[in-house]
Order: C-alpha cells, then structure tokens, then sequence
C-alpha cells in the first residue's frame, strides 16, 4: 500500500488468544465511540510484598471491551495509539477511571493501596503532563504517593532532558516513578546512570520456563544487589511459580508480581480483594 493510506492493519489478540485483524481505518473510526462509550476498562493486578506475601500495591492495566470481539488486551491497540497519538487520550481517561475507584474505594471505608499507571513515551513530549497529573490527583483528593508512574526506556532515549525535568517535578510533589520492563531495553544501565528512578521493575525475560534455570537468575541477583546499592526497590514482574517467588526473595527482591500470585481483575474483583484483606488484618 502507498504511504500514508490507511491499509496497514493490526493484529488484535483478545483474551482467548484468537486474533482478530483491524485495519487502520475499523481501528481509528472505532477508538473515539469506544472511549465515549467506556469500553476501556481498567483491571488490577496485585503486587506483593515477597516475604510477608501481603498485597501492598496494584498495577493499572487498560483492557478494551469491544462489542463484536470481547475482552481484547492492550499488546496490540497500544503500539497503534502510539502510532496515531491516540495513546495520550486513553492514558488521560485510565488515570481519571484509578482516581474514580479510589475514590469509591474511600467512601466505603477501605484503605487503600498505591496504584501505578503505564504512561506512554509520547507522554513525555506534552509540557502539560505534571501539571495534569498534579491537578487530577489534587482533584479527586488523593494523595500523591497513591498514584504512582511507570515510564519504560524508551521514552528516556525518545527525550531524556524532558523525562527528568518531568520526574523531577513529580518527585518533588511526592509521586513516586518506577522504570517498567527494566533489562529489555538497550540502555538499561546507561540510563540509572542519569534517571534517579525509585523501584526498577525487573523485566519478566530474566524468568524462563516458569523455572529458575540458565543465565538470567544471576543477573536477576545482579540487578537486585546493584539497585539496594542506588538506593531502588525492586518489583519482579511475570512470577508464574512458587519457586520463582521464592527464588526473587532469596536474593532481596522486595515485591513480586505475577500469575503466581493473581492475574489482572477487574475494579470489583479487586475492591473484594481489598475488603477480605482488610477482614484478615482485622
Ligand atoms: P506492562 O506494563 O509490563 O504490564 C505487565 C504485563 O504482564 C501485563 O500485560 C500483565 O497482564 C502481564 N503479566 C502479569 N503477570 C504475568 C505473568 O505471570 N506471566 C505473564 N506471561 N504475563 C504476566 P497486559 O495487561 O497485556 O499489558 C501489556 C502491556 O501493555 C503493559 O506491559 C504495558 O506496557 C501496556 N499497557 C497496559 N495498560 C496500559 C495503559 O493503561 N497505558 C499504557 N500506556 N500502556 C499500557
Ligand atoms: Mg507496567
Ligand atoms: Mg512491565
Ligand atoms: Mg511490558
């Protein structure tokens, strides 16, 4: 197809893992009516404290609800939001929708836990964003270390002068921000260098075959002991195995998050979880 005509399509996976290919166009038409329409919709996973197993905070992840192909997983809309700037929009309405819960969260007395949300590379370019994170989270009263931000490599090489003065300024205002998929970059430690970041997520690749084996347990080692060192905490991400978790502990990894110890919910689902966690501590 010629440049700049819509013909490209993309391969959306729902959550059976049946693919289903949009083209460019079905995508972009669709993406408007289905934000209006609150088809995305934010699930919950927990993140969990290694040695006490206790949850102690949450991951954000968008899910679209779409009408003809059901539940359908962010891996394959998000590079195409990202490709037609859509992705600032959605990252806007997915913090709005955290706020939302946690508010709902308050008025029926739970204590609440740190959420973090993904904020896009293409966010970094938008002068605006501390200041709207700031007024959105002032909003809804919320205080800053509830909301929590994660950034990936990419938007450090995309523009590294914008993403520290931007994490600098959240910083300041007591937002706390996390380097996702930390290891599956190509600047990894460069960046440390630079980026004062406060818990590095340490990429689930380092974790094979649900299993312990091979070169990536050492340098999981390897990452755990030079981030104590910079003064980070670490979450590992992808733990589908007991022996994982207890592998990621052994080492001094603070959190852990995986299938292991729950899978992404829903809103309600993980208001439950905060309920019965509430009825345990007592
Ligand atoms: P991520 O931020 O690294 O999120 C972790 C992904 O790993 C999630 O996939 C989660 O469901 C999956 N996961 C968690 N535990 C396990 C496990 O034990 N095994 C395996 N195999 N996978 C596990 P998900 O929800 O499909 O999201 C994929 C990516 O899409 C996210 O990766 C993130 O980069 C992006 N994303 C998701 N939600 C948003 C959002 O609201 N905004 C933006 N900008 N990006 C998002
Ligand atoms: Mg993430
Ligand atoms: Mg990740
Ligand atoms: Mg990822």
């Amino acid at each position: 197809t010629v440049k700049g005509n819509s013909n490209r399509s993309y391969a959306v996976y729902n959550d059976e893992l049946h693919q289903v290919v949009l083209s460019e166009q079905q995508l972009t038409n669709s993406m408007e009516d289905a934000l209006l329409q609150r088809q995305f919709e934010v699930y919950y996973q927990p993140v969990v404290d290694l040695k006490t197993g206790e949850v102690v905070s949450a991951e954000a992840l968008v899910r679209w609800n779409h009408p003809e192909k059901g539940m359908v997983s962010p891996g394959f809309f998000i590079p195409f939001f990202e490709h037609n700037g859509f992705i600032i929009k959605l990252d806007a309405y997915i913090r709005e929708e955290v706020c939302r819960n946690m508010l709902e969260l308050r008025r029926r007395g739970l204590s609440s836990i740190p959420v973090s949300v993904n904020v896009s590379r293409l966010e970094f370019y938008d002068p605006n964003l501390c200041r709207s994170i700031i007024d959105l989270t002032e909003r809804y009263r919320l205080k800053p270390g509830m909301m929590r931000l994660e950034i990936t490599e990419s938007a450090y090489t995309d523009n590294p002068q914008q993403l520290l003065a931007a994490m600098k300024e959240l910083q300041s205002y007591g937002f706390q921000v996390l380097m996702d998929d930390f290891g599956s970059g190509y600047s990894s430690l460069n960046m440390l260098k630079d980026v004062p970041v406060d818990i590095l997520k340490l990429d689930m690749k380092f974790l094979e075959n649900q299993g312990i084996s091979g070169r990536g347990p050492e340098i999981l080692a390897s990452l755990v002991r030079m981030a104590k060192k910079l003064g980070m905490r670490t979450i590992a991400e992808g733990i589908e195995t007991k022996e994982q978790g207890e592998f990621l502990r052994s080492i001094g990894c603070e959190y852990g998050q995986g299938y292991y110890y729950a899978r992404p919910m829903p809103a309600d689902a993980f208001t439950g979880l905060l309920m019965a966690r509430e009825n345990v501590k007592g």
